[in-house]
């Protein structure tokens, strides 16, 4: 039997890139915000506009990419399903050229199970073709083939076309 084609996004899906940024600003911005305000509300809505600047800049520079947390139990759960389906990561690397290596080298790091023929670093992701793809921006799915799984963020509270995950217990709830 052919096994289904299981598509990753790697930010904010397997890399924790939103808590790796607020971090960044509750340590560095000056901030004056609780943790959990971030919980619910994204960057843009929370923080003055001369820091969205800071922010889109600190995510272009060298680096950013290279040490981001890794997902609770995502690593656990990819292993599981890597036995069930086939596995891929697509990210839309090409909106941070600096982080072509770094985002590779993560994933050697954390996912050395997922075969680099498996990782696709793209553009528009309307290319992908999967039985499911789970991502946090909702654009993605546009024109998309299989079945959409929106991982719950901040900047996508409002969505309510697509299937929600809010974290890696419920991937393995829905898919193991
Ligand atoms: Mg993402």
């Amino acid at each position: 039997m052919t096994k289904k084609r299981l598509i990753f996004d790697q930010d904010d899906v397997l890399a924790d890139t939103n808590g790796k940024l607020v971090e960044m600003v509750l340590n560095e911005f000056g901030i004056d915000l609780p943790r959990t305000a971030f919980v619910h509300q994204t960057f843009q809505e929370l923080l003055p506009p001369a820091d969205h600047k800071r922010l889109y800049e600190a995510i272009h520079a060298p680096g950013f990419f290279a040490d981001i947390p890794v997902k609770e139990n995502a690593v656990e759960v990819v292993r599981e399903l890597s036995e069930k389906y086939e596995i891929f990561v697509a990210t839309a690397a090409m909106e941070f050229p600096n982080s072509f290596r770094e985002k590779y080298d993560w994933l050697q790091h954390y996912f050395p199970f997922i075969h680099w023929s498996n990782i696709v670093f793209c553009g528009d992701k309307s290319i992908l073709q999967g039985d499911y793809l789970i991502d946090d921006m909702a654009r993605n799915f546009t024109n998309f083939g299989g079945e959409a799984v929106l991982f719950s963020m901040p900047h996508n509270r409002t969505e309510t076309v697509y299937g929600r995950v809010a974290n890696w217990n419920d991937i393995a709830a829905k898919f193991l």
